[in-house]
C-alpha cells in the first residue's frame, strides 16, 4: 500500500498487478471507497474497512476479490453490469459463450460475482466527505468501463487504459475500437496531474504523451494489417496465423486466437468502413 496523496492508497497488486491481477485505489475520506478488488493478498487487510466499492468493469481481474468486501455495498455502471451479476453474462459479454461448456467450467473462478451491485453512471460524483470521486464513462475496453477522477488532487484513476507495452485491448464481443479511440482523447483531455492504471505504474510526468503514444497503437495496427493484406489478400483465420496483435498464442492458444481474431474483426469493419478494403464472397479480404 502506498498513500500516494493524503487520504488515497494505490493496493499494488500481485505480479505487479500483471493479469490476472491489477491494482486497485483506497480512498479514506469520511466514507471509505475501494476501487476495483483484483490486487489479491494485499487486499486482505481492508477487509471490514470498506464502505462501498466501485468496480472499473466486469473484468476477472478487477472483481477477483469481491467476496473479501461481503459487507460492503458495490457499484458498476449499467454496460457492465450483467458481467458481474451471473456467469452467463459475463460469458457474453466477453463472447467466450461460443466456447463450449466444458471450457467454460476450467474458467469458472468461485467469488467474482456482485449480484447487488448498484449503479454508477458518466458523470456522478460520490462524496466521501474530505474527497469527491467523479465517475468518468469510457467505454471501449468494455461497454460499461469507467475512469475515476479524485477532484480534489486532478488524479485520475484509469483501471485498463492501462498504458501497457502492449497497448489498447478490445477483445472481447462488447468491446469497441473506435470507443476505445474516443475513451483515451477524454482521458487525455482530463489533463490529470497523477494518472494511475490498473496494470502500470504510476504516471507523473509526460502523461499526455503517454496517453497519446498508447492510443496512437490502434492506427499503427490499421495500417500492419492493411499491409499484410498484401496484393492477394487474406482470409481471418490467415490473418490470425500471423498473429499480428498478439505476436504469440501461448496455451491456451485457443483463447489467444479467439481474442486475436475478434481485435482483427474490429480493425477489418473499420477498414471496410473506410473504403480501403472488401470481403470478397470467397471470405478473403482484399484491398480496394
Ligand atoms: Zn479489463
Ligand atoms: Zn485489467
Amino acid at each position: 500500500m502506498e498513500e500516494i496523496r493524503p487520504g488515497v492508497w494505490i493496493i499494488y497488486g500481485e505480479n505487479k498487478g500483471r493479469f490476472p491481477f491489477a491494482h486497485s485505489l483506497y480512498l479514506q475520506g469520511e466514507r471509505r471507497v475501494l476501487i476495483d478488488t483484483g490486487a489479491g493478498k494485499s487486499l486482505e487487510k481492508l477487509a471490514g474497512r470498506v464502505d462501498h466499492v466501485c468496480l472499473s468493469h466486469f473484468h476477472r481481474d478487477h472483481v477477483a476479490g469481491n467476496a473479501l468486501f461481503a459487507d460492503a455495498s458495490f457499484s458498476i455502471h449499467p454496460g457492465d453490469a450483467p458481467g458481474v451479476a451471473s456467469a452467463e453474462g459475463f460469458y457474453r459479454l466477453t463472447g467466450l459463450i461460443r466456447f463450449d461448456e466444458t471450457y467454460w467450467e476450467t474458467l469458472n473462478q468461485e467469488g467474482f460475482t456482485a449480484t447487488a451491485a448498484t449503479e454508477h453512471n458518466e458523470g456522478d460524483r460520490i462524496d466521501l466527505g474530505s474527497l469527491t470521486l467523479r465517475v468518468i464513462h469510457t467505454p471501449g475496453h468494455t461497454p460499461g468501463h469507467c475512469a475515476f477522477l479524485v477532484e480534489e488532487y486532478n488524479l485520475l484513476f484509469a483501471a485498463d487504459i492501462d498504458l501497457s507495452p502492449f497497448g489498447p485491448w478490445y477483445g472481447n464481443d462488447s468491446s469497441d475500437l473506435e470507443q476505445f479511440q474516443q475513451s483515451v482523447e477524454r482521458v487525455r483531455s482530463l489533463d490529470a496531474s497523477l494518472l494511475i492504471t490498473s496494470h502500470s505504474r504510476p504516471v507523473r510526468e509526460d502523461i499526455d504523451g503517454r496517453l497519446e503514444r498508447y492510443g496512437a497503437v490502434i492506427e499503427q495496427r490499421h495500417e500492419l494489417i492493411y499491409r499484410l493484406l498484401g496484393k492477394k489478400g487474406l482470409t481471418l483465420e490467415e490473418l490470425i496465423d500471423l498473429k499480428p496483435i498478439y505476436r504469440r498464442h501461448p496455451e491456451p492458444a485457443r483463447i489467444y486466437r479467439f481474442f486475436e481474431g475478434n481485435m482483427l474483426k474490429k480493425h477489418l469493419d473499420l477498414l471496410i468502413g473506410r473504403g480501403l478494403i472488401r470481403r470478397t464472397g470467397a471470405g478473403l479480404y482484399v484491398r480496394c
